[in-house]
């Protein structure tokens, strides 16, 4: 490409939604330049779903999905849906499964889809630069100019694809939320979601040993509620309940766990009150004994069942549906999968992704307010939001 270039879209970030735009935008005959800095191509796809990107979910709607504005991704996700992803992925014979829940991964390798998305982008005739920094972004005349080190980019159209926060050490920046602020766009503040929770130092020393223990819990907090899997990690709890209640945790209340969902308790306890057996071990028949263990000392009940009252054991019910634990923080963007927050829906376009006060900028995939639950439904709001600016740009 020469130094001063002219075309009708640039799409900055070369991810997930920014090469399902590309290729989308191209395809309706437009020039189109896909800017990236980093030097390999979609990693974050690569390193996806343990190496296998759950690359959609076949149950994917608006209720899957965190927003200020949750009717938002409504319009995008309707019309290009799961199967079309699919379908796509069908055509380029990608051979893949579903895990649980509606989760779809390859069973080969990640890298697959980051070929099938380089592919498209390939046969839609879109230019690169990569790796390829961004200097400035300015518009004057009804122009975009993309200033970098190999030269300015004029452009009618720009697409800022730049993701969220997560894993820095593979091209996150926060890129996208400056030049939503740059042209007067809002921005939720982000924090890392789909992320482990830590323990406080006491809940730390009494359940800190239990790591790689796990639990079929339900898990709710500010409004959701998941029954997965629970894990103890050295530093506090992860597994997919936790990853997912994450996203809805405000940084201080506590979060309740049924730690025997869909079982009455108290009926149980209640009929095992005549034995010699301890709590602990009794709890054992149902939980790990570990766990047990500590969550008994935790309640001062390392007790012989027949010692206990009924009323007592009906308590010691309750919490064992209701356990509440207050995290002390989060592990981070290092460990989080997505970034909940980003730019404000309230000033883009459902139809379109453009900014409504902005002509000719738009905002796809993670770098928007939209985060998806665990288990595919944030690639999906990639293709979809990425496929719906593409049509427009
Ligand atoms: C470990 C891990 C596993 C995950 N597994 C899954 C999964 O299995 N299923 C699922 O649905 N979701 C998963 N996710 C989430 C999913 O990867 C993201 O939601 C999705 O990639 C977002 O797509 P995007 O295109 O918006 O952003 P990204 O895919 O992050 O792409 C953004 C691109 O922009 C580039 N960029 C950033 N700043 C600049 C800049 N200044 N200039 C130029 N380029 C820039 C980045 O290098 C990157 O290539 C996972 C995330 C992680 C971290």
């Amino acid at each position: 490409m020469s130094a001063r270039e002219t075309c009708d879209v640039v799409v900055i970030g070369a991810g997930a939604a920014g090469m399902m735009c590309a290729a989308e935008a191209g395809r309706r005959g437009r020039r189109v330049l896909l800017i990236e800095h980093h030097p390999v191509l979609g990693e974050k796809i690569r390193i996806s779903g343990g190496g296998r990107c759950n690359f959609t979910n076949v149950n994917a709607g608006p209720a899957n999905y965190l927003s200020q504005n949750p009717d938002f991704c409504r319009s995008a996700l309707s019309r290009y849906t799961p199967r079309d992803f699919i379908a796509q992925v069908e055509r380029h014979g990608i051979r893949h499964h579903e895990k649980k829940l509606g989760q779809l991964f390859c069973d080969g390798s990640a890298r697959e889809i980051v070929a099938m998305l380089r592919t498209e982008c390939d046969r839609a005739g879109v230019g690169w630069r990569m790796p390829c920094a961004v200097d400035a972004v300015a518009r004057a005349g009804g122009v975009w100019r993309v200033s970098t080190p190999q030269g300015a980019v004029d452009a009618g159209s720009l697409v800022i694809a730049t993701g969220g926060l997560t894993v820095p050490k593979i091209g996150a920046t926060p890129f996208g939320y400056r030049i939503a602020e740059q042209f007067g766009l809002a921005v939720v503040p982000p924090r890392p979601a789909l992320v482990p929770l830590t323990f406080h130092p006491d809940a730390l020393g009494r359940y800190g040993d239990l790591a790689g223990v796990s639990i079929d819990a339900e898990v709710s907090c500010g409004g959701g509620r998941f029954r997965e899997n629970l894990l103890f990690t050295h530093r506090g709890l992860s597994g997919p309940a936790i990853l997912q209640i994450s996203s809805y945790w405000n940084g201080r209340d506590a979060l309740t766990i049924d730690l025997l969902p869909g079982f009455d308790a108290a009926q149980w306890l209640v009929q095992a009150g005549h034995s010699a057996a301890l709590l602990p071990n009794v709890l054992g028949e149902r939980l790990p004994s570990r766990f047990a263990q500590q969550w008994c000392a935790a309640h001062d009940a390392v007790t012989p069942m027949r010692r206990l009252p009924e009323l007592r054991l009906r308590e010691l019910a309750a919490a064992l549906h209701a356990w509440n634990v207050v995290p002390s923080g989060t592990l981070g963007y290092n460990k989080a999968e997505v970034t909940r927050g980003g730019v404000d829906t309230r000033g883009l376009s459902s139809k379109t992704m453009a900014a409504a006060a902005v002509p000719g900028l738009f905002f796809i995939g993670e770098v928007v307010d939209v985060t998806g639950w665990l288990g595919g439904y944030n690639f999906q709001w990639a293709w979809s939001s990425g496929h719906a600016a593409g049509q427009f740009a």
